[in-house]
């Protein structure tokens, strides 16, 4: 099952289109961000017309969508004014306002995924409860209240420990790693205390970290992207090779445990799971994403059918599309701010202009209007014969930066 799914193999479905066509199914995006604007890019291929919520005025999805409502996504009356407008609703971002949403669906109005899937994933703990309920492999985890907890829970599954803020984390933030013993009030204080709800994890031993796209159809059936490897450094996602190097038996290990975990969420969309390999072969579960997801921006230029395309598909009920790869491997590599303002904006611009003058590389700038330190710009996809040949191109682009430097 690692061979590239050939083109015929692809299941065809006779579900019946939209009765209205799909230029008049209009989609509402909450969040516009980069991958708000990628969505946007799609859906204008296919004429659906994507409608974003996001509070800033000049976000990046905000150009390339049909309309963009200014407003919160966080925000109850705005919500359900922008759903109103909408044929079905779906995120680029978990950190919504998961009441409204359930009292939308009561009224009839479309979410895709469902709101009780975001209720589950937006709380890191109780996506953890969830996941291990379906018997999902993942490393162990406790709710912790105050500083006796995390020392108890120090005391149960050693140190390093992982401590997480329940909610609102991304690329790391939210994140704090405690060492020893002593090193757990300070850890706790990085987070902003125990009232904005903390657990812990036990710490991953990984050699590698992985991430599996999935796509979800509004029939319950599924189709698994390649795997891939995440590298991370400081906690963010800075750089993905596809297909991950790993055996045949880790791939097909890997697939089966994140489609069982999205099996478990309710609704259609993309799902993006992130995974750790461990040194003895085991897969376990990280995080699930319940949209389309950093890990899989690579699709757009290496395989058949990109998960933008396939979230769209996805969520409006169209047939899902090829999710294989059409080349034989693909580097995705994170253009983040390196310095704030103008300077950040120039390095990035040289990075930019390297990789102009690489075959198979193609960059994507998000078009954002202020550079900060770590923030993600842009991106650069390579694509060609091996992932050899990619990483010697990538060099040259990032110039002396080896692409595993920590
Ligand atoms: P993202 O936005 O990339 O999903 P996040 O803010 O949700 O990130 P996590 O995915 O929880 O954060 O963790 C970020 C990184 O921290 C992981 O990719 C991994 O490198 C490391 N990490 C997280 N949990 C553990 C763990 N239990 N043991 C070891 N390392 C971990």
């Amino acid at each position: 099952s690692c061979q590239a799914l050939p083109q015929d193999a692809v299941p065809q479905r006779n579900d019946e289109l939209p009765v209205h066509g799909l230029s008049e199914m209009v989609v509402g995006v909450l969040g516009g961000g980069q991958l708000g604007r990628m969505l946007c890019q799609a859906a204008s291929q296919m004429g659906i017309k994507v409608m974003v919520l996001d509070p800033q005025e000049n976000c990046p999805a905000s150009s390339l969508s049909y309309h963009h409502m200014v407003g919160s996504f966080d925000d109850s009356a705005t919500v359900e004014k922008f759903a109103k407008r909408c044929g079905v609703l779906t995120f680029e971002i978990e950190h919504v306002d998961v009441a409204t949403l359930e009292k939308l669906e009561k009224q009839g109005v479309e979410c895709q995924p469902k709101a009780s899937t975001i209720r589950i994933i937006q709380d890191k703990y109780l996506q953890k409860v969830h996941f291990s309920q379906h018997g999902i492999p993942l490393p162990e985890f406790m709710q912790i209240e105050d500083l006796e907890g995390v020392k108890k829970a120090g005391g149960l599954f050693g140190y390093p420990l992982m401590i997480k803020s329940r909610r609102l984390a991304y690329d790391g933030r939210g994140n704090a790693i405690a060492k020893s013993e002593e090193e757990l009030p300070s850890a706790v204080d990085a987070l902003g205390g125990f009232r904005r709800g903390l657990y812990v994890e036990k710490w991953a031993p990984f050699v590698k970290e992985l991430a599996v796209i999935v796509v979800k159809g509004r029939d319950n059936y599924v189709l698994c992207y390649p795997v891939v490897e995440t590298i991370h450094r400081d906690s963010i996602c800075h750089t993905i090779k596809a297909p991950a190097d790993v055996k045949c038996k880790i791939r097909d290990h890997a697939t089966e445990v994140a489609s069982n975990a999205v099996n478990s969420l309710k609704g259609a969309g993309v799902f993006a799971v992130e995974l750790f390999l461990t040194k003895d072969g085991q897969i376990l579960l990280n995080g699930v994403a319940p949209r389309p997801h950093n890990s899989g921006h690579h699709t757009i230029e290496s395989c058949y059918t990109s998960q933008y395309e396939n979230h769209l598909r996805a969520v409006v009920g169209l047939p899902l599309g090829d999710p294989s790869m059409k080349t034989p491997a693909a580097v995705m590599y994170n253009v983040l701010g390196e310095e704030e303002g103008e300077l950040g904006f120039q390095l990035a611009h040289q990075l930019i202009k390297r990789a102009l003058t690489i075959p198979g590389a193609t960059f994507h700038w998000y078009d954002k209007p202020e550079m900060r330190k770590q923030r993600k710009m842009g991106h650069i996809t390579i694509v060609g014969p091996s992932l050899g040949n990619i990483e010697s191109n990538l060099a040259i682009i990032v110039e002396g930066k080896r692409l595993n430097d920590k």
